[in-house]
């Protein structure tokens, strides 16, 4: 599995603007209080909480080692597309052949394997 991480500056930058989100739900708590609109005011608390809640989430992916990802890629052998079992089968979908089915091809200098090599017959490397 392969992760794509947020890098470290746009993630600093989204914290510094969830805590002017936060700041902007204080002001819009005493506006609304202010001026007698009472029951808004909840809503001031939910746009804080989101706000704080987006504010750990970037400064951890800022400044700790262990970023949350954006995207992971997986291999089909490591998890299978959800949606597969739905369209296999329909003509208007191709379905994917089996990763077995698929010609294999050295990572080192690309020649192509038999699927039970265990080292690559161009280059002696060994194959995982
Ligand atoms: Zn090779």
């Amino acid at each position: 599995m392969k992760s794509i991480k947020p890098g470290r500056g746009p993630s600093m930058m989204g914290g510094i603007s969830a805590l002017f989100a936060a700041l902007f739900g204080v002001f819009w708590i005493i506006v609304v209080l202010q001026s007698g609109g009472g029951f808004f005011a909840f809503f001031g608390v939910i746009f804080i909480a989101m706000a704080l809640v987006q504010a750990w989430y970037n400064f951890h992916n800022a400044s700790q080692k262990d970023r949350f990802s954006s995207f992971d890629i997986v291999d089909s052998r490591e998890e299978m597309d959800p949606l597969d079992p739905r369209y296999a089968g329909q003509d208007d979908i191709p379905v994917r052949s089996s990763d077995s089915d698929a010609p294999r091809f050295c990572p080192y200098c690309g020649a192509e394997l038999q699927s039970d090599y265990l080292y690559c017959p161009e280059c002696g490397k060994k194959l995982r």
